[in-house]
């Protein structure tokens, strides 16, 4: 079955936006404890609260009916919840029939056992996070992670026909002096590599102040050494690219603190308990959960139109001494990046 190519009722904001991407957070769970994402010890959402496989399905659909062409799993780590390679095939099964894209952003420690899964439910693209290839600097920075498991996991994934790009959160004084070797490595094996700036999202283990490194003082120094040239490819997501000629790859931005990118904002977060939210750096949200067990799709709909008119126009991160709370308390792992 082909889907209609436009759907009856877009889900557009009240700022003409049009919301196309849906990012689903399977869990608030990791095997990681990464310093900027997580505090050493967090408490997690209670397991009863999470959404079923059946419920995710459901407000896929609803969402996939009002146009949605593109959905990201994530997390938490969304290849540690239990039997998720169910969910992801049956995701996968909608692409063509409305779907355009799934994709999933992994930290890799599983990825290798779920590789091949993956590419056969219809998956092409996967990010995986590493922040560097230091076997101790990454202890340090996910607090628990063993980079012998990612690598094979990226070696697999490559194996399986899978396409990467290694996304790495760029941190002053933590993993600043391994950009530029991040991005030889990455391009020679044929994979993208995009920088993130941190952001403020709940309270985690390092200054976020101190690490914070502006991402376009990083392309002014990477523009004396390499040959950038500005891309226009977007995938639907926030991310800025440009072609190093040296290296033939690609590298990319995101950069929520220096640059903010809202105004062309397509997307909105369902967490693993049902709340949509409705922007990462805010708390404007709407219960899915409760909207679909009170009134099924109809329920769902109706709450996708109430989550159009709420959406805010922007987040408005600061990094700020004399504010040194998070911009939000959720962390990133609730709501998946
Ligand atoms: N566990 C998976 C992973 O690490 O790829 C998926 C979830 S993780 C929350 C998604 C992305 O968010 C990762 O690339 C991670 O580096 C990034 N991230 C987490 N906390 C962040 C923060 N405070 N600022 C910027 N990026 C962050
Ligand atoms: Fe886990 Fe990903 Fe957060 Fe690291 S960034 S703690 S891997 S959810």
């Amino acid at each position: 079955m082909t889907a209609p190519s436009s759907p009856v009722r877009p889900l557009i904001d009240g700022f003409g936006r049009r919301v196309s991407y849906l990012r689903i957070s399977v869990t608030d769970r990791c095997d990681f404890r990464c310093v900027y994402c997580m505090s050493e010890n967090m408490t997690f959402l209670p397991r009863k609260e999470v959404l079923s496989f059946e419920e995710i399905e459901a407000i896929a659909g609803a969402f996939i009916a009002r146009g949605t062409t593109k959905i990201r799993l994530t997390g938490g780590e969304p290849l540690v919840r239990r039997d998720i390679m169910k969910l992801v095939r049956s995701l996968g099964g909608k692409i063509g029939a409305g779907l355009e894209e799934l994709t999933i952003t992994t930290n890799g420690s599983q990825l290798a056992h779920h590789a091949e899964g993956l590419f056969a439910a219809g998956i092409r693209r996967v990010n995986v996070s590493l922040d560097t290839r230091d076997p101790e600097r990454f202890s340090a920075i996910t607090r628990r992670g063993r980079i012998g498991d990612v690598l094979a996991g990226i070696e697999a994934a490559q194996a399986a026909g899978l396409s990467i790009k290694i996304n790495m959160v760029a941190m002053r004084g933590v993993n600043d002096d391994e950009i530029e070797p991040m991005m030889e490595w990455a391009h020679g094996k044929g994979m993208g590599l995009t920088l993130i700036e941190g952001m403020p999202l709940g309270e985690v283990g390092i200054d976020r102040v101190d690490s914070y490194l502006p991402l376009r003082e990083l392309h002014e120094t990477l523009a004396r050494r390499y040959t950038l040239s500005r891309l226009d490819k977007r995938t639907g997501g926030p991310a800025r690219y440009v072609h190093v000629a040296e290296t033939g790859g690609v590298l990319g931005f995101i950069t929520p603190m220096s640059h903010n990118f809202c105004e062309s904002c397509n997307r909105v977060r369902l967490t693993a308990t049902g709340q949509l939210f409705l922007c990462l750096g805010q708390d404007d949200q709407v219960n899915l959960r409760d909207a679909w067990r009170a009134g099924g799709m109809d329920g769902l709909d109706a709450a996708l139109d109430h989550a159009m008119r709420i959406k805010p126009k922007g987040h408005d991160f600061v990094l700020d001494r004399t504010r040194p709370e998070p911009a939000v308390a959720r962390h990133m792992s609730v709501t998946g990046g």
